[in-house]
């Protein structure tokens, strides 16, 4: 008995088994990459009828390839370290890590209340000697990052 993914109602019997065999990609066994493989069954809701793949409790969705500790892991380092050196570190291609990266993003900017913002400040950065520009848009009063885009103002 699973929960319906779709509208959360509990003991939902399964349906079939559409994935054989996911794979999850997990945090290190000491010097070893650790994969996490299972089946996914698919449960067919009393109540809202539909068919569809159970969620998985150790990942944000059951598509996705990672962990949420491998994920956590990953944010950890973005903030201190180059996307490129964290995927060399892991094995990994960066291109995997920047999805995590920019779904947790994007996560964070759609749980922003900036109700409370009432005055904003702008600075601009540049690297590579003056070719790329980051403007950065801040809360005034409290000293808060809102938005970091690409290009100046
Ligand atoms: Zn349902």
């Amino acid at each position: 008995m699973f929960v319906c993914s779709g509208c959360s109602t509990a003991n939902q019997p399964v349906y079939d088994v559409a994935d054989q065999n996911r794979t999850w990609r997990h945090l290190n066994f000491f010097e070893y990459p650790c994969y996490l493989h299972s089946e996914l069954p698919r449960t067919k809701c009393e109540k809202c009828g539909k068919i569809l793949r159970v969620n998985v409790p150790w990942a944000i969705n059951p598509r996705h390839y990672f962990t949420l500790n491998f994920d956590a892991l990953v944010m950890t380092m973005a903030k201190d370290m180059p996307m490129n050196a964290i995927a060399r570190l892991l094995g990994e291609h960066d291109t995997r890590l920047w999805r995590i990266l920019h779904y947790y993003v994007e996560q964070a900017i759609e749980a922003q209340d900036l109700s409370h913002v009432t005055k904003i400040s702008t600075d601009e950065t540049s690297s590579k000697r003056g070719h790329n520009y980051i403007t950065i848009f801040m809360d005034a009063d409290q000293k808060v990052v809102i938005c970091a885009t690409e290009g100046h103002v």
